[in-house]
């Protein structure tokens, strides 16, 4: 399935494009004279376990995205994804890129400034893939830092985190949901669940290394920032219990995703762009 199939999911608003490929120069211009949203999603090509493909966080991210500009054309543009991350520590993992920390943040900014060179100021950097999301932080103020546009750094997970803890969860918190896990293979459950092979889903829950050190991708990881190599602590590939994954909380999970977006843009769109002003001391005025 390729990435603008998910287009068909819903239907067409037949004035507006929701994606800027589909889209010739002159409606760039103007979508981006509207002020509508840009959204950049980014996600790997990463192993996760015995039973889901390596493209589960692109295929996630994109579907999000591409839904969120479907459902809203007035206020969002969707742009193609960025389909390779910053994926160091599974390397060791047949199926899994990884682009340097540098080169990624480049990239990214690269992509996001040549949007603000097109009159966007609003952008919305969509993550679908844990380890890029440091660097995609570091971009988004890199944006604000060097062009005259408004950007912000989002897991997606964050959008659906607190209704999936609260009323589907099942897997043990913390270490029951990190990667290839519950909520994950859920989501995957719900967009193609032929593609994916229950029959190899085990449970290998993420480590708690210390009573400050834990990971979990809904319930929030701890402050203290540690990282290993998988490879070194675990076998599968799996962080969590992709066991407890069913294609209905998958459709919750999209559902929850794709609201929570578009409430989040238009929050963003709301936000006041003033003029920065300095306060700074001038030794050449009053001369
Ligand atoms: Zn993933």
């Amino acid at each position: 399935m390729s990435w603008k199939n998910h287009q068909i999911m819903t239907k067409a608003n037949p004035n507006q494009k929701a994606q800027i490929d589909d889209m010739t120069w002159p409606q760039v211009r103007d979508a981006a004279q509207q002020g509508r949203i840009i959204m950049i999603p980014m996600a790997a090509i990463e192993q996760h376990g015995y039973h889901l493909p390596v493209d589960m966080d692109n295929r996630a991210c994109f579907h999000m995205c591409a839904q969120a500009a479907r459902r809203r054309p007035d206020l969002l543009l969707n742009t193609p994804l960025l389909p390779y991350g910053f994926n160091e520590h599974n390397m060791e993992f047949p199926g899994t890129v990884s682009i340097r920390m540098q080169v990624f943040i480049d990239y990214l900014f690269d992509v996001a400034h040549s949007y603000t060179r097109m009159g966007f100021r609003r952008i919305m950097l969509v993550n679908g893939h844990g380890s890029n999301q440091m660097l995609a932080n570091l971009v988004a103020r890199r944006v604000v830092n060097e062009t005259p546009a408004l950007a912000m750094a989002i897991p997606y997970w964050t959008l659906s985190s607190k209704p999936f803890n609260e009323s589907l969860r099942e897997s043990v918190s913390p270490g029951g949901t990190a990667h290839a896990c519950e909520y994950e293979t859920s989501i995957y459950l719900a967009l193609d669940p032929e593609a994916v092979d229950m029959s190899k889903a085990v449970k290998e829950l993420a480590p708690r290394w210390s009573k400050w050190a834990w990971t979990d991708l809904t319930a929030g990881s701890s402050d203290v920032h540690f990282v290993d190599n998988y490879s070194r602590y675990n076998e599968s590939g799996v962080e969590g219990d992709p066991t407890a994954a069913s294609a209905e909380k998958g459709r919750k999970i999209l559902a929850w995703s794709i609201e929570n977006l578009i409430d989040l843009a238009k929050d963003f769109s709301e936000v006041e762009m003033r003029p920065r002003r300095s306060q700074q001391y001038d030794p050449e005025a009053n001369q």
